[in-house]
């Protein structure tokens, strides 16, 4: 959320990149745009009797390498800069990525915590009834994001088919394991952010055992957390929403879970000193793990990072400016295009699974996931010094490229 348009972000990183590489004015002034955003009224009927009108999107940004894909956000600061922002950085990140899958995003402007489950449910829904037209295995397919889950992709599945008549269970990813979901995709982005990390540990000079600060407690904070954790690493400090806390020697995960469980948040974890959001950002440290939301680290906060390294989970939590300054500090920050780029292409693997009526293993999705992330990551590292820039922009060099070989 914050401050800054997220959309005026991205166009002004498509500068940055035009002015690294040529791409031809017309190819970049075609990326300005999306293909169409489409905004929609959903209407529900509240548990006390009355009609609320919620405001929902849908933005299809650009499907030259395939079906547009991304998920769809639950939040009451989601609007369509938002959306359409989120829909660039697909575009973007299937191309890292190297999946047959193009870019587009969708929300809805709400607080689902102040929904019963059933006006959830009717919401939902709703979502589906108003897009049906454009959404399919081979047209749109979206999956969750922020606040949206497993059980809200069967909903949405459900719905469609009801609608279409289509039994493929492929218009949708995330979903849960017995309802036609993969494997691992409720992991895929927390451990792909390792896998990326993982690649580039060495190159970017961090040590075997880094002392590492998670921004966010969700399933990809919460995840990429305990794969750190699993592989050696220390975590010694993570926030939610509301808290944050840090111990220098490491902090027990299943502990923590436990107590935010138990008092509904992660204060007063014994052992811990409890601080704030901004305090947590700025701890010294040999990784910084922003995995909340967009505009967390901006010109007014940039020079004040003390870490080594950034893995950005979330999408957009540096701005074009603070990019910079990072950059001038020596900071190396692994850019969400690639970072959390594990995500959708388990989502792929999913829909792949779905339109052949298979059912692959954990392993099998590991197995296929490790080797894709660690290419994309030497690929972009190379890119990056070929160019003599930042990871970001040899990110976009290398998404831009594939992308333009489709279009024309
Ligand atoms: N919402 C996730 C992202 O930002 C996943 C999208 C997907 O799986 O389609 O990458």
């Amino acid at each position: 959320m914050g401050m800054q348009n997220p959309f005026q972000n991205t166009m002004t990183q498509l500068d940055k990149v035009a002015q690294i590489k040529d791409f031809g004015d017309d190819f970049i002034a075609r990326l300005r745009q999306p293909d169409r955003d489409i905004r929609i009224s959903i209407p529900i009927k509240m548990d006390n009797g009355s009609v609320k009108i919620f405001e929902g999107y849908r933005v299809e940004y650009n499907n030259a390498l395939g079906p547009y894909k991304g998920g769809i956000r639950y939040h009451p600061d989601t609007e369509i800069n938002e959306v359409k922002a989120l829909a660039f950085w697909m575009t973007l990140k299937c191309a890292v990525a190297g999946i047959p899958m193009g870019g587009g995003k969708g929300g809805i402007t709400v607080d689902p915590k102040k929904l019963s489950s059933g006006e959830l449910e009717q919401l939902s829904r709703g979502w589906v009834k108003m897009l049906s037209d454009v959404l399919g295995p081979h047209k749109d397919v979206p999956a969750p994001d922020v606040n949206t889950t497993p059980e809200i992709m069967a909903w949405m599945t459900d719905e469609f088919e009801k609608i279409t008549g289509d039994r493929t269970k492929a218009t949708f990813t995330g979903k849960p394991i017995e309802k036609g979901g993969s494997e691992g995709r409720g992991e895929a982005t927390g451990l792909g952010g390792f896998y990326v990390f993982d690649t580039l540990r060495a190159q970017i000079g961090l040590p075997n055992k880094c002392k590492v600060v998670v921004q966010g407690f969700g399933n990809v904070g919460g995840n990429a957390a305990r794969v750190f954790v699993e592989n050696g690493h220390i975590v010694i400090a993570i926030s939610d929403s509301k808290n944050a806390i840090v111990n220098e020697n490491g902090l027990d995960l299943e502990k923590v879970e436990a107590h935010k469980k138990n008092t509904g948040g992660l204060k007063d974890f014994p052992g811990a000193i409890n601080i704030t959001n901004t305090e947590l950002l700025e701890l010294p440290c040999d990784l910084l793990v922003p995995a909340a939301f967009e505009n967390v680290i901006t010109d007014a906060n940039a020079d004040k990072i003390k870490a080594r390294a950034i893995l950005e989970l979330a999408n957009g939590p540096i701005t074009p400016e603070a990019d910079e300054i990072l950059f001038k500090k020596g900071i190396n920050v692994i850019p969400d295009i690639l970072a959390n780029s594990g995500g959708v292409t388990v989502s792929y693997f999913e829909w792949d699974q779905n339109l052949k009526q298979q059912h692959w293993s954990e392993e099998e999705v590991f197995d296929k996931l490790r080797p894709m992330l660690e290419d994309a990551s030497k690929k972009i590292f190379e890119k990056a010094r070929e160019s003599k820039t930042h990871l970001r922009m040899g990110a976009f060099i290398f998404a831009l490229e594939r992308i333009k070989a489709k279009m024309l």
